[in-house]
């Protein structure tokens, strides 16, 4: 039966069975509740008191499944809608096939139990403090175990299905664990549509105390999807999760719990928030009378192309037009029943087996071989190998075919990747090309003519043996390279300084330098790109250095550059970063050769610098004060983002900076006043700091931070004070970058203007902390007009400026 028309039917049956005294003895009030002589069999059913929401029973899901028997279920169901969706599941891992002598009781030890004949199918498990235990539906979808007796409070419960949930949350559900009894409540997709067995994706809280995000992870062991960490209002990754009509996210954490919730504005909509078996979570809501069918309302990550296999090995998933999987060349679905069902973990086989798993008797003149057949234009699979010994395409493509588990290859300015066995996450709409390995008869279109092609054999049989003592050389590094992870913690690798050589082509394509030493490129054997930075001067021992480095290592946030790793061999100490193919910020700002940052941007650069310093100063465990705020230590990645380099870096390198001037840091021109008069060093320096580079950020010019020359005695021209006079005078469109043309959000000019204003001010305490910043750049508090620096307008208006 479709499992509509079954909840249809059902529907008429639970009429019935209200009216019917014998099945359910006490007819109205116990509606909604079991209690200790009664018992629910076949279809009869709990419904809230609302008769909104929830409905118990058993239900079965279909007769498609793969051997046919349709399986049932105890759950938890929407009562009005008339698309069945079952919120909550009992015996997921455990099915009845044989609903006859099944009965849901309440056994004598007070537990909820399902039982099918003499086996306990199910049951809650808990420690129930009397025997007199009623089960109660209530209008939340929350089925709960509590005491029967009226006396007692019925607000506690033994046991409750929120905590125990399946794929879904709904309103009033939490996500999350309570630290006294280690409960850890996570939502875990399903295999597919019908089968309610646990699948692959769950959706759960990470992290403790401070850093806590929610992620989305593949088998328990891979992260694709993060919520960043809590900052106050909302997770850093998803700002939009907050104050909406339609959703928003909620944490709360105290010495108890730590937890996620979502709300609803119209309590009259019914919602449920469901980690979908696509592996993408799905927060819907069901609108009556209109489309008949569950409105997304939020779904993450959005691109369902991001989830990690989500359309298993040997596809390709497309985001455009509408989201889809389909196998690659040469290739057909393993199982077409599990893929309707939208269960795809086990994608596509080969059509041809391998030349090279096949026919490794048969003699190699007759002209069989695998080939490689180019996928253009797609975004490379992960977990790629690199061939460091390969220099050229052919070699490539050679070491791959020296392997038989080797399954595709791609080439890329000299750079050789080799994929081994499963492909996953290839998507459309890349710019990768991707050489996949077929049977020869799959490649249709053979561009080598036959001659070609046996020179090609000769060579590559030649060459086969060549290609496995590579791949088994990279294969040793790699377990070299990655063995010595026990210092870093927190997944900071130990390199070494042969690897980071290599990694580097020797110390070959320099980034850039700054205060500590300079920084190359380089390319890790999973292809990841690095930024890698040789340290000059430094003073630490290496154990000292190792423990500083773990703790840099703990800091991350995403505007943060992130650590990825190390070296601390012999005097050699250098870091290993994420590389950010945007540079640094001084080039986009300053530089007459650099694409224009249009305003948004700016504003966005703004906001992330804010959060990643507010982070930093009081987030994250010991605060952080950076001390060399300047365009050059902001970094950007592919799209933008703004990251903070050089954070901890005195740390590092053990000096003590929080003396006076003689071991001053920091760079002139974004010093705050107090590094000159010798006080103590507070987190309002980086503040200062800031303030300076926002002016730049809003003038695209260097002028605020250095004075204008004096010769011409255009003090007044200094940037910082005609900032201030500008604000007062309410004209700050003449302070914008004349690069711009004229496009920006004056509003939003106004508001950087003003806190910029307030950053620089001459007495740390009438600067704001970075959090207050960054409450003001989203618009959470307003901004008042600040006064005007008096140092800076001494500087401006006299002839003998104090500092600089
Ligand atoms: P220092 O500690 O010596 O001041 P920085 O971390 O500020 O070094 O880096 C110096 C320069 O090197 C930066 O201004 C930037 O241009 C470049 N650089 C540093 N780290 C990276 C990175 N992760 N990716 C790309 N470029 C980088
Ligand atoms: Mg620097």
């Amino acid at each position: 039966m479709h499992p509509a028309m079954s909840h249809v039917f059902c529907f008429g049956l639970l009429l019935l069975i209200i009216l019917d005294p014998h099945t359910l003895p006490q007819c109205h009030a116990a509606t909604d509740t079991l209690s200790p002589s009664q018992e629910l069999a076949g279809r009869d059913k709990l419904v809230s008191l609302n008769g909104r929401v929830a409905l118990l029973g058993f239900f079965q899901t279909g007769s498609n499944f793969s051997n046919g028997t349709p399986k049932w279920y105890l759950g938890i169901w929407f009562h009005t809608v008339p698309k069945f969706t079952p919120v909550w599941v009992a015996n997921a891992e455990n099915p009845i096939a044989n609903l006859t002598a099944c009965k849901l009781v309440l056994t004598r030890d007070g537990n909820l139990a399902v039982h099918h004949q003499a086996t306990t199918v199910w049951s809650t498990k808990a420690n129930a403090a009397t025997n007199t235990t009623v089960a109660a539906l209530l209008d939340s979808g929350n089925l709960v175990l509590r005491s029967g007796s009226g006396a007692s409070n019925s607000s506690i419960f033994f046991w409750q299905s929120y905590d125990h949930p399946t794929d879904t949350v709904l309103q009033g559900g939490k996500i999350g664990w309570n630290n006294s009894t280690g409960l850890n409540r996570r939502l875990v997709s399903r295999k597919n549509a019908v089968d309610q067995t646990p699948g692959m994706y769950s959706y759960e809280l990470s992290g403790h105390n401070g850093d806590t995000s929610i992620v989305s992870m593949f088998n328990s062991s891979k992260q694709y999807w993060s919520s960043g960490e809590w900052g106050g209002q909302y997770f850093s990754n998803i700002p939009e999760s907050v104050g909406q009509k339609w959703l928003s996210l909620q944490f709360t954490s105290n010495k108890e719990e730590q937890y996620v919730q979502y709300a609803i504005e119209d309590p009259t909509v019914l919602s449920r928030g469901i980690m979908d078996v696509s592996g993408q979570m799905k927060v819907l809501l069901w609108f009556e009378g209109s489309s008949q069918d569950w409105q997304a309302v939020y779904t993450a990550p959005k691109s369902q192309c991001d989830v990690h296999a989500t359309c298993g090995p040997f596809t390709v998933c497309s985001d455009v037009p509408s989201p889809s999987c389909s196998c690659m060349k040469g290739y057909s679905i393993r199982s077409p029943q599990d893929w309707e069902l939208g269960d795809r973990s086990a994608g596509c086989a080969r059509n041809t087996p391998l030349y090279c798993n096949n026919n490794s008797n048969s003699s190699a003149a007759d002209g069989e071989t695998d080939k490689f057949y180019p996928m253009t234009s797609v975004q490379l699979p992960a977990d790629a190998r690199n061939v460091a010994t390969a220099t050229t395409a052919d070699e490539c493509s050679l070491a791959c075919l020296g392997s038989c588990s080797c399954t595709a290859y791609s080439y890329d300015q000299g750079a050789c990747s080799v994929w081994h066995d499963k492909l996953l996450n290839v998507r459309q709409q890349g710019n990768g090309v991707l050489h996949l390995r077929l049977a020869a008869k799959e490649v249709s279109s053979s561009k080598t003519n036959r001659r070609g092609l046996i020179i090609g054999v000769a060579v590559g049989a030649s060459t086969a043996a060549l290609g496995l003592i590579f791949l088994l050389m990279i294969w040793m590094r790699k377990k070299k390279q990655y063995g010595d992870d026990t210092q870093g913690g927190m997944g900071i690798i130990a390199f070494r300084y042969a690897d980071l050589q290599s990694a580097t082509k020797k110390f070959s394509e320099k980034l850039g330098a700054g205060s500590f030493g300079s920084v190359f490129k380089g390319s890790l054997s999973d292809s990841t790109a690095i930024a890698v930075k040789r340290l000059d001067g430094v003073r630490q021992g290496e154990k000292q250095f190792r423990a500083e480095v773990s703790s840099t290592g703990v800091v991350q946030h995403v505007n943060l550059v992130k650590l990825i790793g190390f070296c601390c061999q012999g005097d050699k100490r250098l870091l290993v970063y994420e590389y950010m193919p945007n540079g640094s910020l001084d080039h986009h700002l300053f530089q007459s050769n650099a694409l224009v940052l249009d305003w948004t941007t700016r504003y966005k650069i703004a906001l992330g610098v804010a959060r990643g310093l507010a982070y930093l100063h009081s987030s994250c465990r010991d605060c952080i004060i950076h001390c060399d705020i300047k365009p050059e230590n902001i970094l950007l990645d592919g799209s933008f983002t703004p990251k903070v380099a050089d954070f901890g870096m005195a740390k590092l390198l053990g000096r003590d900076f929080s003396q006076v001037v003689t071991t001053m840091r920091g760079t002139i021109g974004y010093l705050a006043p107090e590094w000159i008069s010798g006080t103590a060093i507070t987190s309002k320096v980086d503040v200062y700091s800031y303030g300076m580079v926002l002016l730049e950020i809003v003038s695209g010019s260097r002028k605020s931070s250095k004075q204008s020359s004096s010769q011409d005695g255009v003090h007044e021209g200094y940037f910082p004070v005609r900032v201030a006079r500008s604000l007062v005078e309410g004209d700050v469109a003449s302070l914008v970058d004349a690069k711009l043309l004229g496009e920006a959000n004056l509003e939003e000019v106004e508001r950087v203007c003003k806190v910029a204003c307030w950053c620089i001010q001459d007495d740390e305490f009438d600067r704001p902390t970075m959090s207050e910043v960054v409450q003001f750049l989203e618009c959470l508090s307003e901004v008042e007009t600040p006064p005007v620096p008096r140092l800076l307008q001494a500087i401006a208006g006299q002839s003998n400026p104090k500092m600089m």
